[in-house]
Parts: C-alpha cells; sequence; structure tokens
C-alpha cells in the first residue's frame, strides 16, 4: 500500500499525537475522490476519537482538505489546475 504523502509523526495520531490504535482518514471525501486520495497518498492516521471528532463533527476536516491539496502539488510538482482535473474542486479557495 501507498505510503501518505503528508508529514506527520510515526504511529501518532495527526491531531493530539496520541499514540494507540490508529485509524485511517482519506482527506478528501465522497467515493471518487477517496479513491483517488488512496492512491496519492493523501490520508492520515488519527486516534479514534479525533476521527469521530472529524466526522461527526467536521473538527479539522476543511484544514486536512487544504493540507493535503497542497501536499499533492508540492510531492508531484503541480499545479491548482492540475488538482481541480483530477479531484474537481480547489478545497483551498472554497
Ligand atoms: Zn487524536
Ligand atoms: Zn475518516
Amino acid at each position: 500500500m501507498k505510503q501518505s504523502i503528508i508529514a506527520k509523526p510515526d504511529n501518532l495520531c495527526y491531531f493530539c499525537a496520541k499514540y494507540g490504535n490508529l485509524e485511517k482518514h482519506h482527506c478528501l471525501h465522497g467515493t471518487a475522490n477517496r479513491k483517488l486520495a488512496d492512491e496519492d497518498g493523501l490520508f492520515v492516521w488519527l486516534c479514534h476519537n479525533c476521527h469521530m471528532q472529524l466526522h461527526d463533527k467536521g473538527i479539522g476536516d476543511k484544514g486536512l482538505q487544504i493540507v493535503a491539496e497542497k501536499a499533492w502539488m508540492s510531492y508531484y510538482g503541480k499545479t491548482e489546475e492540475d488538482f481541480i482535473k483530477r479531484y474537481g474542486k480547489n478545497y483551498i479557495l472554497e
């Protein structure tokens, strides 16, 4: 499986840095984008608590979308236009 391209500490929750059982969170939502995010390494590892808060209350969701788009452009050497072509929108300007 491809590694995440988003910088993060190993084996720690991306948000709270808690150590333990982590869950994979795809930074971009929707069936198509989730699959692309998996291929491109746009995911982070979260503890159960932070993951639930993100999905239930949207805590950190927007920030992660922006982090993912910027990481994608810098890692692959692409522009915002390229990102829109692949993911259908520009999360930074949303
Ligand atoms: Zn956490
Ligand atoms: Zn998730």
